[in-house]
């Protein structure tokens, strides 16, 4: 992607449960399965706030069809409850995190528009990333 294709910073939820830990091995062991070429998402964020880079930043990513040629992707680890239900699990760290991250993000790109994958235009129905992002986040980009 050149900058200018950056249209959208898209979060997402990696849709497991809080009470258990889904490392940036097993993220990058599923998305292997699912035949991408590694991680699909940009950043990954865990449970303790810690950053993990999966793709560089102009790299294609695979997270948002048919997206992921005009966006980055962000997803923290969490978006359900222990019963597995969608839910917003993001911890104070993750949230001081990625607060960090879309601020950096939104400066790097400051046309793109910072949405959750499933506020996407055309997006099938989906809870990603169980947070309304606007209410959260929207504030990064200003009126
Ligand atoms: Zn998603």
């Amino acid at each position: 992607m050149r900058e200018s294709d950056v249209r959208y910073i898209v979060l997402h939820c990696s849709a497991t449960r809080c009470n258990t830990d889904y490392t940036e091995e097993m993220l990058l062991r599923d998305h292997l399965a699912r035949k991408f070429k590694g991680i699909g998402y940009h950043f990954y964020i865990r449970k303790d706030g810690r950053r993990v880079q999966g793709r560089k930043l102009l790299e294609v990513g695979a997270h948002a069809v048919p997206y992921n040629r005009c966006s980055i992707g962000v997803c923290y680890e969490g978006g359900l409850d222990e019963n597995g239900r969608p839910c917003n699990t993001m911890t104070e760290k993750q949230r001081a995190e990625l607060t960090d991250l879309l601020t950096i993000l939104h400066k790097l790109f400051p046309k793109a528009r910072i949405v959750g994958h499933r506020d996407l235009p055309g997006t099938v129905p989906k809870a990603c990333p169980c947070l309304d992002t606007r209410k959260v986040f929207g504030w990064i980009e200003g009126e």
